[in-house]
């Protein structure tokens, strides 16, 4: 994922009632994820890397599963960080909780898995299965 863009702030003044103004990539409005059935099969893997070839997506695993992750900014995001169908939004929106977010740790510090491109899912799959090659 992108780094954050952050504004300074002094320890101590942070609290989550404050916190997303500091957050000025509001990188959690840039991206989404989507949980993908445990991979398996070679099948299975093959079908990720077509996945992973394209622009913008990743896989990734941590303690709850794997997942897709695309990155994208959300059309309502505006400008100055703010949700422009805040009363309105979505419910993953809603539960979305800052207590602990990105704005603290990157999110893939999570991730016991983490390929961003063919050439690293590959290089798993080549480990995973001793007979890879077709
Ligand atoms: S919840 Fe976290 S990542 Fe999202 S805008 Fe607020 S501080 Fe930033
Ligand atoms: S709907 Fe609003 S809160 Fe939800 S991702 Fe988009 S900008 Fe962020």
């Amino acid at each position: 994922m992108d780094s954050l863009t952050l504004k300074p702030a002094a320890a101590g003044e942070i609290t989550p009632e404050n916190k997303c103004s500091f957050c000025t990539g509001s990188i959690c409005c840039t991206y989404i994820t989507e949980e993908l059935a445990t991979p398996k099969a070679k099948s299975d893997f093959d079908h990720l890397l077509w996945q992973v070839s394209h622009d913008h997506i990743s896989i990734y695993k941590d303690e709850d599963g794997w997942f897709l992750l695309v990155e994208g900014k959300c059309t309502h995001l505006q400008a100055d960080g703010a949700c422009g169908i805040y009363d309105t939004r979505p419910q993953v929106c809603r539960d979305y909780d800052n207590d602990w977010c990105e704005y603290d740790e990157p999110a893939e510090k999570g991730f016991d898995l983490y390929f961003r491109n063919y050439d690293e899912l590959l290089a798993y799959c080549k480990r995973r299965f001793k007979r890879w090659g077709r």
